[in-house]
């Protein structure tokens, strides 16, 4: 069975999105519905559902999200501000695509994490 989502149609450029990041480990492009005025999705290009999903040959690939989440922020002019890197799994998370990938809020104060 396969795991593809419709985030593996984006890395092949089969649907439009706008990449604004890639190279043969990881994609990143613009969050269709942007929760603030940078809303970038950072992705493995290798299918890892979700973080339950994580294995130890995983480490590297997941170590470059974050490199590349500090390159986009400095392109996109938010890592002096600040952002905000999330990633959600599961049920309880409120995980919708089971592709794991990093979230990359900024632009704007973004208030405290959870609503209290
Ligand atoms: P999750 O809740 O799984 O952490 O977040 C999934 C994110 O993917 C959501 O913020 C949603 O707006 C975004 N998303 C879902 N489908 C698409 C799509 O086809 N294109 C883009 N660019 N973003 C998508």
């Amino acid at each position: 069975m396969s795991n593809e989502t419709i985030f593996s149609k984006i890395i092949r450029r089969e649907i439009p999105a706008d990449i604004v990041y890639q190279d043969e480990r990881v994609t990143a492009f613009r969050d269709i519905h942007p929760q603030a005025p940078t809303h970038i999705l950072i992705i493995p290009n290798k299918i890892i559902p979700s973080v339950n999903d994580i294995t130890p040959e995983d480490e590297g690939v997941l170590g470059h999200l974050f490199v590349v989440a500090q390159i986009i922020a400095a392109q996109e002019g938010i890592a002096e501000n600040g952002y905000r890197l999330m990633v959600n799994c599961g049920r309880h998370g409120h995980q919708e695509v089971f592709h794991l990938h990093l979230h990359l809020l900024g632009g704007r104060d973004l208030g405290p994490m959870l609503a209290r």
